[in-house]
């Protein structure tokens, strides 16, 4: 009874799972269609915007990409759920609905805000 104290691990591992092979296949998709742009000569302006418009979906697609694995890897660890900058958990509503989040949502308002900051996921060994 009562809800679990842990989050559901195994589901959001393949919730994670799902995304990373969904942006990989929107990647590769994307990668084409850029060059397919660039190779074409109509309406130069035009395609130009739009290819920069492709180009930066798919630099955002590939910081998400290296987000989730980082998660992935932090469940390998067991470090999972914990917010990389206080260490406290990280809510599990959150976590559902942002699987590959890093950070507590108090610590994500101030990265978003430039608080403080954002050391890359600096792994701690304990050995
Ligand atoms: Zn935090």
């Amino acid at each position: 009874m009562g809800a679990p104290t842990k989050p559901n691990l195994k589901r959001l591992k393949t919730a994670l799972h799902a995304k990373q092979a969904d942006l990989l296949r929107g990647l590769k998709n994307r990668e084409g269609i850029v060059i397919e742009q660039a190779a074409e000569d109509i309406d130069h302006v035009q395609r130009a915007a739009e290819r920069e418009i492709t180009v930066s979906k798919l630099n955002l697609d590939s910081a998400l990409l290296r987000s989730i694995r980082a998660a992935l890897l932090r469940m390998d660890e067991g470090i999972y759920g914990e917010c990389l900058h206080c260490e406290k958990p990280i809510g599990q509503k959150r976590l559902a609905a942002v699987p590959w989040a890093e950070y507590c949502i108090a610590c994500q308002e101030a990265a978003d805000q430039g608080k403080f900051d954002e050391q890359p996921a600096a792994v701690s060994k304990s050995e």
